[in-house]
C-alpha cells in the first residue's frame, strides 16, 4: 500500500494544527438555539457525542422548510463565532513542517479536507507559513455534505485523478474515519487515544501519535 502511496489528505483541527474550537460546547450552544423554535435534540449531556454539526444543520434544514424559519443561518452564525475563537490561539507542533518538507521529498501529495470554512483556514495554513505545501483544499463550502459524509474524499480523488488505494487520510475523530471508510480510504488515527472505534463503527488503519511518526511509516 505504501508503495502506491500518491496523496495524503489532512484533517485541519487537532491533526495539522492544534485549534481550541470547543466543539462539545458549539454543538449545544446550537441545539439550544433551535430549542427556542421548538426544535429538540434530548438531554445537552448526549448531544456532544451523538451529534455532528453537519447533522444538526441537516435537521434545522428541513425545519425551517417545513416552518419557514430561518434557523440555519443562525446556526452557521453559531458555528463561525466557535470557529472564530478557537483559531484566535491555534499553534503548530513543530514536526508539521518537517513532515511536509519529507512528503515533498517523497513526491507525495499533500492535501486538505476541513469542516471549516475555507477562509479562516486559508489566513491559518498562511500564518504558519504552510500553504504553498497543500495542492488541493476542500472546506465546507466545496462540498454538500461535509465529514462524516465521504463526499470531500471522493471530490479530492476525482480532481487529483486518485484511485482510493493511492491515498491515505490522516484525521483525530470519528468524523474523519467514517469518511475515511465510507471512501474505501486507509484512515491513520492521529492521537485521540480515547477513540472508540467499536461505538462508532469505524476502522482504524493506523494509530500515530505525531506527524514523525507518520513519516516513519512512509519511509518503511
Ligand atoms: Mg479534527
Amino acid at each position: 500500500m505504501i508503495n502506491s502511496l500518491k496523496c495524503i489528505i489532512f484533517d485541519f483541527d487537532n491533526t495539522l494544527v492544534k485549534s481550541n474550537i470547543d466543539f462539545p460546547k458549539m454543538k449545544i450552544e446550537m441545539a439550544r438555539l433551535t430549542n427556542n423554535f421548538g426544535l429538540e435534540f434530548g438531554s445537552e449531556e448526549e448531544i456532544p457525542h451523538k451529534y455532528t454539526a453537519g447533522n444538526i444543520i441537516d435537521k434545522a434544514e428541513s425545519f425551517d422548510k417545513r416552518n419557514g424559519t430561518m434557523l440555519v443561518p443562525e446556526l452557521w452564525q453559531v458555528v463561525e463565532e466557535f470557529e472564530r475563537k478557537g483559531m484566535e490561539n491555534i499553534t503548530i507542533d513543530q514536526d508539521v513542517l518537517s513532515m511536509l518538507n519529507s512528503m515533498k521529498s517523497f513526491k507525495i501529495e499533500t492535501t486538505l479536507l476541513t469542516n471549516n470554512a475555507c477562509n479562516p483556514t486559508v489566513e491559518v495554513l498562511k500564518r504558519f507559513n504552510i500553504l504553498d505545501y497543500f495542492s488541493m483544499i476542500v472546506a465546507r463550502e466545496d462540498v454538500k455534505k461535509m465529514k462524516p459524509d465521504k463526499e470531500g474524499i471522493d471530490l479530492i480523488l476525482f480532481k487529483m485523478n486518485l484511485h482510493p488505494d493511492e491515498v491515505i487520510f490522516i484525521g483525530d475523530s470519528w468524523v474523519d474515519a467514517k469518511a475515511a471508510n465510507e471512501a474505501g480510504v486507509p484512515f491513520v488515527l492521529i492521537r485521540n487515544d480515547l477513540l472508540d472505534a467499536q461505538k462508532y463503527g469505524i476502522t482504524i488503519w493506523k494509530h500515530i501519535r505525531s506527524m514523525a511518526e507518520l513519516v516513519q511509516i512512509i519511509k518503511k
